[in-house]
């Protein structure tokens, strides 16, 4: 499964805490995430992810896009509910598209877990199915 992780700033370290926690499932997959979340998962985890621009940057839409074109399977986003983000408007556009097309979403540890279990055991693999059949939406002209 394709799986994206993000994390705000003051969530990265519990981001850290639970991916080691489930590292023998996260191994399991391909990961992707925002720039300093993926730089920080690298460092502490020694997994191999791929990583997008900074979430401010750009890193949400990066990942926005994977979805709209079927790509990405499920999203743990452990946000900061705290704290004002300048790339609000992402963060939502990125949930929303997770709306739209069904896609597993986490945000925050309690459901994240819940998600973890249920991909380990096999509660996800309907998204094997649902990528095979390519764009769900298309662009009528
Ligand atoms: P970051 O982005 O991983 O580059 O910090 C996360 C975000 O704030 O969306």
């Amino acid at each position: 499964m394709n799986i994206a992780l993000i994390a705000h700033d003051k969530k990265k370290k519990d981001l850290i805490q639970f991916v080691t926690a489930y590292l023998s499932i996260f191994k399991k997959h391909e990961l992707y995430a925002t720039g300093t979340t993926g730089l920080r998962l690298c460092e502490e985890t020694g997994l191999k992810i791929k990583r997008f621009q900074s979430g401010p940057l750009g890193g949400d839409q990066e990942i926005g896009a994977l979805i709209a074109k079927n790509e990405m399977d499920m999203v743990i986003f452990f946000r900061d509910p705290l704290t004002a983000q300048p790339h609000e408007p992402d963060v939502s556009a990125l949930i929303r598209l997770c709306d739209v097309y069904n896609i597993p979403l986490a945000t925050n540890m309690g459901s994240a877990e819940v998600l973890v279990r249920g991909l380990e055991h096999g509660d996800i693999d309907w998204r094997q199915l649902e990528r095979g059949r390519g764009k769900k939406f298309s662009i009528k002209e």
